[in-house]
């Protein structure tokens, strides 16, 4: 069973950074679960208004998010200001079966270890270094992809360089 990205999945792709996006668009042919792209870049504003579901005008004062977003009565959906989705450089996925988001947690990750490893496989064949939210111990976020902090695709201009400069087989 092959799959392909939904043409909302592809626009919502369209906004993070390439590398990300790669490793996306190889792990949908690599996947055992169909899955969805549901979440790619935000905005600040995006990340503030997420921020204010599960607490009051009070802590988002604390934090310098306009009260005005306070949800206290929703289930907090994030723990960050800094998210990683500022910027692009995250992505949210989940399992597509029967026409629908599979949300069933059974054995607590539901079917997002199978996406996991996917995403795996294509970022190893792709050299790009990858965070799964999955994994996190404390507050675990099974959509959360996400380049690691700090990397960017290196430069091969160098390596190029080098390549060039050797003596021509005679
Ligand atoms: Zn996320």
């Amino acid at each position: 069973m092959t799959f392909a990205l939904s043409t909302a999945s592809r626009a919502r792709l369209a906004t993070v950074h390439p590398a990300l996006r790669e490793v996306v668009e190889r792990a949908i042919t690599l996947t055992t679960v169909d899955f969805v792209v549901v979440q790619g870049n935000r905005t600040r504003d995006e990340q503030m208004r997420l921020y204010g579901q599960g607490r009051t005008a009070q802590q988002c004062r604390a934090e310098g998010v306009p009260e005005a977003y306070a949800q206290p009565g929703r289930a907090r959906v994030t723990w960050t200001l800094n998210s990683n989705h500022i910027g692009g450089r995250a992505v949210d996925l989940a399992p597509y079966v029967d026409g629908g988001i599979e949300w069933d947690n059974s054995g607590r990750l539901g079917l997002w270890p199978r996406i996991a490893e996917a995403m795996r496989a294509a970022a190893d064949d792709l050299n790009v270094p990858i965070v799964w939210g999955g994994d996190w111990k404390s507050t675990p976020d099974r959509p959360h992809f996400e380049l690691a902090r700090g990397w960017d695709r290196p430069d091969f201009s160098n390596v190029v360089s080098n390549v060039r400069s050797t003596e021509p087989f005679a």
